[in-house]
């Protein structure tokens, strides 16, 4: 399967790669350096985010401004950089996609999408303020009560069971945390 373009050039030393299978017991193919030999490994990459919500039950959702899914409404989400936690990353695309202040709470889905080859954690979260200052990757963001949620508009599956999940656990009386697979 092929989720990323193969790596070409070694990163350390410029030199071609070639598909091969490492010699120290590795079963997969890998792209290695024909120079240097170093084996560049790929590894699915985290997607975090986080489920604002008001005290009165409102949740935060943010109208994309960028391509894949432009126009669609996601939870605020994105790629955890290098030098920071799963929910430091959540924090910060909350920032940078809604300027919302929140109060990080714990964690409460956990999405494996192998096809994608991304992990996606999505945390609970406070707003502490209906002041929202979106940035440049979000057309609008918006408070919706449960009701008037845009099923339909939603830019990806991880977004919506995470909020049906979080929706049925709200109805229940009891937040759970949720492993899934979407194979
Ligand atoms: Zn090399």
């Amino acid at each position: 399967m092929n989720f990323r373009p193969a790596i070409k050039f070694c990163s350390q030393c410029g030199s071609a790669t070639e598909q091969a299978i490492p010699s120290d017991g590795d079963t997969r193919l890998r792209a290695m350096c024909t120079g240097c030999g170093m084996v560049h490994y790929q590894n699915p990459l985290n997607v975090v985010g986080c489920i604002p919500v008001t005290d009165d039950g409102r949740i935060l959702l943010c109208k994309r401004n960028i391509e894949p899914r432009w126009g669609k409404w996601t939870l605020p989400a994105g790629f955890m950089e290098l030098d920071e936690t799963t929910s430091q990353g959540a924090a910060r695309e909350t920032d940078e996609e809604a300027g919302a202040d929140i109060e990080m709470g714990r964690l409460f889905s956990v999405i494996s999408v192998p096809r994608v080859a991304q992990v996606h954690l999505f945390y609970c979260a406070r707003l502490r303020s209906e002041t929202l200052n979106p940035g440049y990757e979000t057309i609008e963001a918006r408070l919706f009560q449960p009701a008037d949620i845009p099923w339909d508009e939603l830019a990806f599956r991880t977004v919506s069971i995470t909020l049906q999940r979080y929706l049925e656990d709200r109805a229940a009386g009891s937040i759970q945390v949720h492993n899934i697979d979407l194979t």
